[in-house]
């Protein structure tokens, strides 16, 4: 056997605080990607073992070509965040202490970190202080965990337990959707047992957000009986938000249990700028919502809360002998997909310590702002056109044409200077801009301009 290697970790812990270090000045994107070289630097299972520390440098020098600066100052692809200096520290920490984060036995610190870190997650982002959390994996996670404590319910209102009878002869379930829904919701409906092809979609407007009216007509034009809704607070294109005061008032007279798909856009409502955006969300039965893009906590970590905590439990809460919770306090793992998990709750905590009430809400307004001076400096562009209307933190950008979009797309990754992806939305091809990391400044939003203006020139 090798000896332990104190020094294995810390000298992670070092090239991982060098490498953040470099997020503001190096190529926002590696340049010339090779994935089969990476496959190929990672060598061969050998037989003997190896020391930690080599294992470390290894590891480092086949993977570095192939790192991405999403968490830097000009990465706007995707919805992506960083990791904050102090939520980046904890996730160290929780390595280190590395807690099987089921109950208050098994990890009790890890335990408590979550009840605290949730009650106030749930006051920065205007839900009901009763409402039940589940950190979870990310807003995939935080979908399906909802929409399983949402069957749960409207089932049982039906009288049907669908935990104990399963899915076969119970009545059926009426799922209502947005049509311009993330695709998790499909996935989390379809390993829920809903077929997608049971999915009822809803118009939205030019925005991509709900069109009410449509909603209405929908569900009046079905049976009623067991129902969800799925609405949405951040459309992953236009970041377009349903309205809610609207919307879930028809489909709470409806009878439905209303979820909403809210993985960056529900943060609106912790700034005193964006909070109209989400008016009405609280009165909702379940929210999903992520850690890791604009709270910028690191990969990975999501957020599952409902207003019925105690369907939330009976939809994926499990039990053992072995596992019994002698301490009458909030078990971890009753409000999660996975029995042992990662200790979530630590990084979330450190993050808003980091920030305050003050720095969320600024945080959150900030990246606002700097998509709309994407829009205005962009927009001002001959050739150049703004798609959405920028109310939140993504801007869709047309450049002439479908071909031409993608030529500057393309440029502009090419550059190092900024990185962002394109789309398809409302038969358009746009390049899609998302601002979510608090390290990103003005000057930063200035630079990625000249390299889009300079791909654009070049793109003609
Ligand atoms: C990103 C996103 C998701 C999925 O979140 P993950 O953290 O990638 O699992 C779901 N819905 C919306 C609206 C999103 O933007």
């Amino acid at each position: 056997m090798p000896e332990a290697d104190p020094t294995a970790v810390e000298h992670a812990a070092r090239v991982a605080a060098t490498f953040r270090a470099s997020l503001r000045e190096r190529p926002v994107y590696p340049v010339d990607v090779d994935p089969e070289g990476i496959r190929k630097a990672l060598g061969e299972l050998q037989d003997a073992p190896m020391s930690p520390s080599e294992v470390v440098d290894e590891l480092v020098a086949a993977c570095e070509p192939g790192i991405v600066a999403s968490g830097g100052p000009r990465y706007f692809g995707f919805v992506v965040g960083g990791a904050l200096e102090a939520a980046a520290a904890a996730d160290v920490l929780t390595t280190g202490w590395d807690q099987p984060t089921y109950n208050v036995v098994s990890a009790p610190a890890a335990a408590m970190v979550e009840e605290v870190a949730g009650t106030w997650l749930k006051e920065l982002l205007g839900l009901p202080p009763t409402a039940s959390f589940g950190f979870v994996t990310g807003g995939q996670g935080a979908n399906t965990v909802c929409l399983a404590a949402a069957r749960h319910e409207v089932l049982g209102r039906a009288g049907w337990d669908v935990a104990a009878r399963g899915l076969r002869e119970a009545p059926r379930v009426r799922v209502v959707a947005t049509a311009e829904r993330h695709g998790t919701i499909d996935r989390a409906l379809r390993l829920l047992g809903f077929g997608t092809e049971s999915i009822e979609a809803v118009a939205t407007d030019a925005d991509g957000a709900i069109d009410v009216d449509a909603l209405h007509r929908v569900l009046l034009g079905g049976p009623s009986g067991p129902t969800i809704v799925s609405l949405q607070a951040g459309n992953v294109d236009s970041g377009s938000i349903d309205d809610f005061t609207t919307a879930i008032a028809i489909a709470h007279e409806a009878g439905a249990w209303v979820h909403v798909d809210g993985a960056f856009g529900l943060w609106a409502g912790a700034c005193p700028t964006t909070r109209l955006l989400v008016r009405g969300v609280d009165a909702a039965d379940s929210w999903a919502t992520d850690g890791h893009k604009w709270l910028n906590v690191p990969y990975d970590c999501g957020y599952a809360l409902t207003a019925h905590p105690d369907a939330h439990r009976a939809a994926v809460a499990y039990d053992a002998a072995y596992l019994h919770n002698e301490v009458a306090l909030r078990a971890p793992g009753d409000y999660v997909l996975e029995s042992s998990h990662r200790a979530r709750g630590f990084a979330t905590w450190a993050a808003l310590r980091q920030l305050g009430r003050d720095g969320v809400a600024d945080l959150i307004g900030r990246c606002c702002g700097f998509a709309r001076q994407f829009a205005d400096q962009l927009g001002a562009i001959e050739g150049i056109e703004i798609k959405n209307r920028v109310a939140l933190n993504q801007v869709l950008v047309r450049f002439v044409d479908d071909a031409t979009t993608d030529r500057v797309v393309k440029l502009v990754q090419r550059s190092g200077e900024c990185w962002m992806g394109a789309t398809t939305w409302h038969d358009m091809r746009l390049m899609r801009i998302s601002v979510c990391g608090h390290e990103t400044t003005g000057a930063d939003v200035e630079r990625s301009v000249a390299a889009i203006g300079d791909a654009f020139s070049r793109a003609r």
